[in-house]
């Protein structure tokens, strides 16, 4: 079942289910309605529970979609891939490697990625994002996907020289639009395996797997929960594969996350452009 945040006809911002070109608007977060989709793999047979009234359907397009999520808090994991810590000089890290970013950092599909005057070299970094779904505090691996609502596509844009000039990641990775997430978040995604693709105007800059994950999703969410409590709603970013590079003004930044068998968690599409002051 695929749900997003959408302008509707009327200008105002809700919560949506989306089905067969028409957005069935929701009065809370799809996570908050009983009977929400919990569990990550297989249970397709929730979306009866999300029945709403033919009138409050209408239309939808791509320029309607707003950021999916409304976390309490973003959960990132570094280093999550191989190749990639490699590709920065880095250790593969022995246990999971996390920070965060402010909710403050989140655009939805279609704005802008605005690159700031403090960073010379702002880059990208494809991720499978995972949206939570019931309260997960201190559970197990095995018991963790039933935590989890669904999956859509992240970018977590990193200022990378003022990751390696403050020592630690709050202004390399916080600042304003440096998370887009979209269009839409999945609840039924067979998450092993998929590829996770980013194209800079047009050109393919990252084709990974999340078969390469050195900790896999049920991993990280019952190591995230031994930390902190997760909320539902809150953003989990996995890590990117290798292939990071430099955004610059005017380009058009594509993310694709697409699973073993097809499934796809749509294109999240973004513009760089040059701080204005
Ligand atoms: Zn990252």
């Amino acid at each position: 079942v695929r749900f997003a945040r959408l302008r509707g006809p009327d200008g105002a911002t809700t919560f949506a289910r989306l089905e067969r070109g028409m957005a069935f608007r929701l009065e809370v977060a799809p996570w908050m309605l009983p009977g929400a989709p919990a569990g990550g793999l297989g249970d397709s047979g929730a979306s009866g529970s999300f029945s709403t009234s033919p009138a409050t359907a209408h239309p939808y397009r791509e320029s309607d979609f707003a950021c999916p999520v409304r976390p309490s808090k973003i959960v990132c994991i570094g280093r999550n891939y191989v190749a990639h810590a490699k590709e920065l000089g880095h250790d593969v890290p022995v246990e999971p490697l996390l920070f965060l970013k402010p909710p403050s950092s989140l655009i939805g599909p279609s704005e802008s990625i605005v690159l700031p005057l403090a960073s010379a070299r702002v880059e990208h970094e494809a991720e499978l994002g995972v949206v939570i779904g019931r309260r997960a505090r201190n559970v197990s691996r095995e018991d963790a996907l039933s935590h989890v609502f669904g999956y859509t596509c992240v970018c977590d844009v990193t200022a990378r020289d003022l990751q390696k000039k403050d020592g630690q990641w709050t202004r390399a990775k916080g600042m304003d639009t440096f998370c887009p997430v979209g269009p839409f978040i999945e609840t039924d995604f067979d998450l092993r395996s998929a590829s996770i693709r980013c194209r800079v105007n047009g050109e393919v800059r990252q084709d990974g797997s999340t078969a390469n994950m050195i900790f896999d999703v049920p991993m990280l969410i019952a190591y995230v929960s031994g930390v902190m409590t997760l909320e539902p709603g809150d953003l989990l970013l996995t890590g990117t594969p290798e292939g990071v590079g430099p955004l610059l003004p005017g380009d058009k930044l594509e993310i694709e996350i697409v699973s073993a068998q097809g499934e796809s968690l749509g294109i999240l599409r973004e513009r760089v452009v040059a701080t204005t002051g």
